[in-house]
């Protein structure tokens, strides 16, 4: 069951996450407004109403997370989004980031392996956001019918840096994902040039649900 209400306490709780993810370093203020307009408690279910925005990740089923508002602010902030970016993303989930680049103006195309959460994706984003098209697939193949795109962001943690995806960028465009580095992650920005050669920046270590090839029933 999910809460319909978007009520003054939950944008109450909201502006206190938003101040903390300010001060935890996020500095990018149209992230930090379009997360201050993305109601979160909508994505997960009603037993985490009193916690939603809290700085946490909390399960969504399947063995699977919606990912910690800071993770989210951050990945957001290097993706560097402007509106009407064609944006790919891998590891739909509860559908909260793909809101928040569709909150931001950008054209979402995301993919999900899980079929369960695939088909109970949230109705608030459905409603809210025409501009987000989901699909049910493997991430590492991507979307060659619709590409090529502007920004790519993985959403799980990636073995390696999916070829496919690489190809699916537009020349200048950005890819911003958690590469495999020991136990966690280390969150990448590669930018792809106009040779169709990559170049990568290196930031901090987070902690991702793998990203698990084919798709799952
Ligand atoms: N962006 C999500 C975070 C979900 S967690 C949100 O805002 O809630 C990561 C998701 O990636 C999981 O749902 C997982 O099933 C999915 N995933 C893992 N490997 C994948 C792949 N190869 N292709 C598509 N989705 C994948």
């Amino acid at each position: 069951m999910k809460i319909e209400k978007d009520s003054y306490r939950h944008k109450g709780l909201r502006k206190i996450l938003i101040n903390s993810l300010r001060e935890k370093g996020i500095t990018d203020e149209v992230v930090l407004e379009a997360m201050n307009e993305v109601p979160r408690h909508r994505f997960l279910d009603t037993v985490f109403d009193n916690i939603a925005y809290e700085d946490r990740a909390f399960n969504i089923g399947s063995g699977q997370t919606i990912s910690q508002p800071y993770t989210v602010a951050y990945q957001t902030q290097l993706l560097r989004v402007k509106p009407n970016d064609k944006i790919l993303e891998i590891g739909t989930g509860s559908a909260y980031q793909a809101s928040v680049l569709a909150e931001m103006g950008a054209q979402v195309f995301t993919i999900e392996r899980h079929k369960n959460l695939f088909t109970n994706k949230d109705l608030y984003a459905l409603q809210k956001y025409p501009q987000i098209k989901f699909f049910y697939g493997d991430g590492f193949e991507g979307l060659p019918t619709y590409a090529p795109f502007d920004k790519v962001i993985i959403t799980c943690a990636a073995p390696f840096i999916p070829p496919k995806l690489v190809v699916q960028m537009k020349p200048g465009g950005i890819m911003i994902l958690p590469l495999n580095e020991y136990d966690s992650q280390r969150m990448i920005r590669v930018t792809k040039e106009s040779d169709g050669s990559i170049s990568e920046e290196h930031f901090d270590k987070f902690s991702f649900v793998p990203m698990l090839s084919g798709k799952s029933k």
